[in-house]
């Protein structure tokens, strides 16, 4: 008979939530993507490439003029310096890099530091390879990192500790003092970093994105993750990219060459072309920042009490003046009676701590995010 890997694993909150959606005509601003199609320039570079015949196998480690430009950026926004040639891979999205970080170095029985509430995929992944997950919750409600409880958890068998900032789904972000705390806590162990950064570009009100490869010491233990989808809002072509030191790199892209070999041709070409206006990628944080304040501003007379939102597209809503149920039967209901589709972040914790609280995705227009307050408001 088969024996399942993942015997726990069903399907993931954002189908169910997104089905749900559907099947009830609600809003949904449950699985988190954009509302908006990739910029006209963008879609037009890919259909050139295509139409340029650039439709066979990519190199295996990705375009090299999108390496080429991803280490500028690299350089231009966080001065840390990668060699395109060794240290740098595309994948196929965010998602292929953090399975190939995580199977290249997790051992059966090692340990590996997850910061909770956590994004859905690296618990699987992680247990795939045989490790052991060891939770770290975050500070509830500011989702700050305490390192001092950091610190607790490390054994002799901790072999991985994965971040991602800014945060999913809490929007915190990390401060130069955080990372500087990371470093000390990791100097004399041998524990790598997997920073699941996609939302670097998101940060609001003047604040910058931390990038852990802005640190010297942690740069060098280091898996930086970061995807197109959401800085050009293209969660459908699945592009992402892993930057990390030459030996970390090897052994990544050694998972990379037998899970895809190479990522999507023509899309590769086009992000490399189109990147070379680094304004596309800044003008990003201001977009959002206003569509948060609209959605702040429509919920203000309503019982939901938004938390504070330094990044990313999701907002936090406390619901604990309208309803005492758990988050997961509140968000279904709130689906199905007000039309209105939300995650409810206790999937993202292991043991299933419930603060009733409601995930929103404000990656849409200014009208559905107008609709979805009124609804709320209504309630
Ligand atoms: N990490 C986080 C924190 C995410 O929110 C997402 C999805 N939006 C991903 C990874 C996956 O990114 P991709 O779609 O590029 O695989
Ligand atoms: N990252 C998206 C979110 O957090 C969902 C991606 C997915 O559906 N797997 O909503």
């Amino acid at each position: 008979m088969l024996s399942s890997k993942l015997p726990s694993v069903g399907m993931t909150i954002f189908t169910e939530m997104t089905n749900l959606a559907n099947a009830h005509g609600a809003i949904n601003l449950s699985q988190g993507f954009p509302e908006f199609d990739p910029h006209p320039l963008l879609q037009e570079l890919v259909l050139k490439y295509m139409r340029a015949g650039r439709n066979q196998y990519a190199p295996m480690q990705g375009v090299v003029a999108l390496r080429e430009v991803i280490a500028q950026k690299a350089r231009d926004l966080y001065g840390a310096t990668y060699d395109p040639a060794a240290e740098i891979t595309v994948t196929a999205g965010a998602t292929e890099a953090l399975f190939a970080a995580i199977t290249a170095v997790v051992h059966p029985g090692d340990e590996v530091l997850i910061l909770e509430p956590a994004y859905d995929c690296y618990i699987p992944m992680v247990r795939l390879s045989g490790g052991r997950p060891v939770f770290v919750p975050l500070n509830h409600p500011s989702y700050r990192v305490d390192w001092e409880a950091f610190r607790r958890k490390i054994t002799p068998r901790t072999r991985l500790a994965i971040l991602n900032f800014p945060h999913n789904p809490s929007g915190a972000i990390l401060t130069p003092g955080d990372l500087a705390a990371l470093a000390e806590v990791l100097r004399d162990t041998r524990i790598l970093l997997l920073s699941d950064e996609v939302y670097e570009h998101i940060v609001f009100d003047g604040r910058t994105h931390s990038s852990l490869c802005t640190h010297p010491e942690l740069r060098e233990r280091s898996f930086v993750v970061s995807s197109f989808a959401k800085t050009y809002h293209a969660t459908g072509w699945k592009v992402g990219y892993c930057l990390a030191p030459r030996p970390l790199s090897v052994e990544f892209q050694k998972v990379h060459q037998y899970l895809v070999f190479s990522v999507n041709a023509p899309v590769q070409h086009a992000l490399a072309e189109f990147m070379q206006d680094a304004s596309h990628a800044a003008g990003l944080a201001a977009h959002y920042q206003s569509l948060r304040d609209l959605l702040v501003e429509r919920l203000a007379g309503s019982r939901f009490r938004p938390l504070a939102c330094h990044g990313t597209f999701f907002l936090m809503l406390d619901y604990s003046a309208v309803s005492a149920e758990p988050d997961l039967a509140f968000a279904r209901r709130l689906t199905r009676e007000h039309r209105v589709a939300a995650i409810p972040p206790s999937v993202f914790h292991h043991d299933g701590a419930d603060h009733r609280l409601l995930r929103l995705c404000f990656a849409k227009t200014p009208a559905t995010l107008n609709e979805a307050a009124e609804r709320l408001g209504r309630i």
